[in-house]
């Protein structure tokens, strides 16, 4: 996993130096009057939770609400590479960061605790917006572009950066991402996450839950092979 990959560290860093470059081109042809906003996902874009799933690893079991939350609370999770220093970057140049993940609401208060022990620009109630009733993260993301212009987006999972992802297969994720291809290194800021993500649940196993030998098949069913 990542732990053990330089290259996990490299193409972290490339993506942010890669930002920070669009952000400072953005800065200079900039002429809105509404105050601008990057909106990053948490979790595998700005929180490494590595540590939760070697746990799983180590236990031999599988993600559970009741574990998630009992990481959470731990309030330890360090930053992944780089991104500390891009979004204090942002933020000194008086851009505002919003934090929506799909963290359960009730985890509020220790993952503000957690991002602001490590130094986020931004931690608070009016910048962090988690999962309520719905998990899209359109509506959020509305409530954001209501105020402000939104003029970059990070994230590990494509529904991060658009609701045309929601719910879709790995053919259409893959089409809709050649359509979309333009936006990838310009507006969407994209970690890569080898561990989970809609690549996995609603890709592979098509937003479906089976046993592991069920996974397995469907994993080996849909590799391709010559
Ligand atoms: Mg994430």
């Amino acid at each position: 996993m990542e732990q053990n990959a330089a290259e996990y560290r490299a193409l972290c860093y490339q993506a942010f130096n890669f930002a920070k470059l669009r952000l400072d081109d953005i800065l200079e042809n900039q002429n809105d009057d509404k105050p601008l906003a990057i909106i990053a996902d948490i979790d595998e874009t700005v929180l490494d939770n590595s540590p939760y799933d070697v746990k799983l690893i180590e236990s031999d079991t599988r993600y559970e609400k009741s574990s998630w939350i009992e990481w959470g609370k731990l309030e330890i999770a360090k930053p992944v590479p780089g991104i500390l220093q891009f979004l204090s970057y942002a933020n000194k140049k008086r851009i505002e960061i919003f934090y929506i993940s799909n963290r359960y609401n009730e985890q509020l208060l220790e993952t503000k605790n957690n991002l602001k022990k490590v130094g986020f620009p931004n931690a608070d109630e009016n910048h962090i917006l988690l999962r309520k009733e719905v998990s899209s993260k359109k509506s959020r993301r509305d409530m954001v572009s209501n105020s402000h212009k939104i003029i970059m987006l990070l994230g590990d999972n494509l529904t991060d950066f658009s609701e045309v992802y929601d719910n879709k297969k790995t053919k259409e994720r893959n089409h809709l991402t050649d359509s979309l291809k333009h936006h990838f290194g310009n507006n969407f800021i994209l970690l890569t996450n080898p561990i989970y993500g809609d690549w996995e649940s609603k890709g592979i196993y098509e937003g479906k839950s089976w046993n592991i030998i069920q996974e397995d098949s469907i994993r080996r069913s849909k590799i391709i092979s010559y």
